[in-house]
């Protein structure tokens, strides 16, 4: 036990913690309730040599012991699961439908009715589902969409007395303001977030299927995806021959209108987010080679599309894990990739940034994948595969890509209250 006594000692407490974090976790249950059990011991024991307060009683050193969770036969007791009232639900416009749905379907499930807040970027979508939610006989009320920007509408919202919860889903920025704005009110907040997201490939993979999933995971929806890859890890046996074939099949990747069945790319959302995503400048400038797209192919469009935010599947090499393009999220059809030697020092590499949304490992040795997977820091790991969802399973990002989970009963849970009543015989 290390005791701090200083503000300036938070940061050596902080450290001693993150240390002895990997020795604890590894222990098992057993081991871990063993040692809360003969700290309960010792509290009874020594209970009286504490100073009084209020809470000096038997319940300091039970909730210490595992077996006092068992119910009490003498006394009746439920909980309720109970709704909360107005949800607030916060969407972005990457995937306008899907995200609005995932929010609304489990929040009026359980009983409470919605305000929600779709991206201004794409009303269209949220209209027409609005008129799809009175065909299907939802009352009145029940469902309210606020068209709007989020400075005005949005915060509007997360400020409002009469939402006491926000589902968010949207980028780390803003829900950093929403934290900030909620905060006088106590609310409850799922935050879901960005990411920034490695891909693993260890030489012993099936680069058959690798490479066209690794494709798709970096660039489809023009990489307008929270879940896309945009840091490939490839281990040095096959670093070369990777990139070669992925380079080549990328550059195979059309961009044009979307309705063109033909068509891989679409435009990107708006020229401010093109703009954005344009990181080749910033890579080159630090070194980095642009091996395709942005910068080094023409791009091809058709008359009808020249004035579109249209971008080429872009792969940049030898980046520094430092850099810009490695660390922020890009939110593009961009992705890096650089080789690793060791399974530990990719572990390493690839949670060295502040997100921690999604992963995927490739390689056909089932042990290193559940080693991998493990210890990797991240909401979400595919192995051998991407975007293989299972809406029952629990979805949210560690670190700075999300504040809780949402799914069926991750969504339930966020969306209820629960009430414990204890009735006396
Ligand atoms: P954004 O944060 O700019 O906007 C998201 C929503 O928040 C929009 O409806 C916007 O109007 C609203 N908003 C903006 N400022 C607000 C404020 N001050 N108060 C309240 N609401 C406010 O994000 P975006 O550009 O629309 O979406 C892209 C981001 O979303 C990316 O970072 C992406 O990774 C993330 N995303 C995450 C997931 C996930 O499940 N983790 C899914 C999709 C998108």
């Amino acid at each position: 036990v290390n005791i701090f006594l200083r503000k300036a000692e938070v940061e050596a407490a902080v450290k001693a913690a993150k240390n002895a974090f990997p020795i604890w976790s590894s222990k098992s249950p057993l081991e871990r309730s063993q040692i809360l059990n003969k700290l309960a011991d010792l509290i009874e024991h020594d209970l009286e040599a504490f100073p009084s307060s209020l809470h000096k009683s038997e319940l300091v050193y039970n909730c210490l012991r595992l077996e006092n969770h068992i119910l009490s036969p003498s006394r009746l007791n439920s909980c309720l699961l109970w709704f909360c009232s107005v949800a607030g639900l916060i969407s972005p416009w990457n995937l306008p439908l899907y995200l609005l749905t995932w929010k609304i379907a489990p929040a009026i499930a359980c009983g409470n009715t919605v305000v929600a807040k779709p991206s201004e970027m794409t009303s269209v979508t949220a209209w027409m589902m609005c008129k799809l939610l009175e065909k299907a006989g939802v009352p009145h009320g029940v469902v309210n969409v606020v068209f709007g920007m989020g400075t005005k509408a949005g915060e509007a919202l997360v400020c409002h007395p009469d939402v006491p919860l926000i589902s968010f889903t949207g980028s780390t920025l803003t829900a950093q303001r929403i934290t900030e704005k909620s905060a006088p009110h106590c609310k409850r907040l799922s935050l879901e977030l960005g990411g920034k997201n490695p891909a693993i490939i260890f030489d012993d993979a099936d680069l058959a299927q690798c490479i066209p999933t690794t494709l798709r995971s970096s660039f489809a929806n023009q990489g307008e995806i929270c879940l896309c890859t945009s840091r490939i890890f490839v281990q040095r046996g096959i670093y070369s021959e990777f990139l070669k074939r992925f380079v080549a099949e990328a550059k195979k990747w059309k961009v044009g209108n979307p309705s063109d069945p033909t068509v891989d790319v679409g435009a990107l959302i708006s020229k401010e987010h093109l703009e954005k995503v344009i990181y080749v400048k910033k890579a080159q400038a630090e070194g980095a080679r642009v091996l395709c797209g942005e910068g080094v192919d023409s791009l091809a469009l058709p008359a009808g599309n020249r004035k579109g935010y249209f971008m080429l599947p872009t792969v940049i090499a030898e980046v520094k894990d430092e850099s810009c393009c490695m660390q922020e999220e890009i939110f593009g059809p961009v992705t890096c990739v650089v080789a690793f030697d060791t399974e530990e020092e990719v572990i390493e590499r690839a949670n060295s940034v502040k997100y921690g949304l999604a992963a995927t490992v490739w390689s056909s040795n089932v042990g290193r994948v559940h080693r991998v997977a493990k210890r990797l820091q991240s909401g979400l790991v595919w192995t051998n595969c991407w975007l293989v969802r299972d809406l029952n399973l629990p979805f949210g990002g560690m670190k700075a890509s999300g504040v809780g989970r949402e799914g069926a009963k991750d969504s339930y849970e966020f969306f209820t209250e629960v009430k414990t009543i204890t009735i006396k015989h």
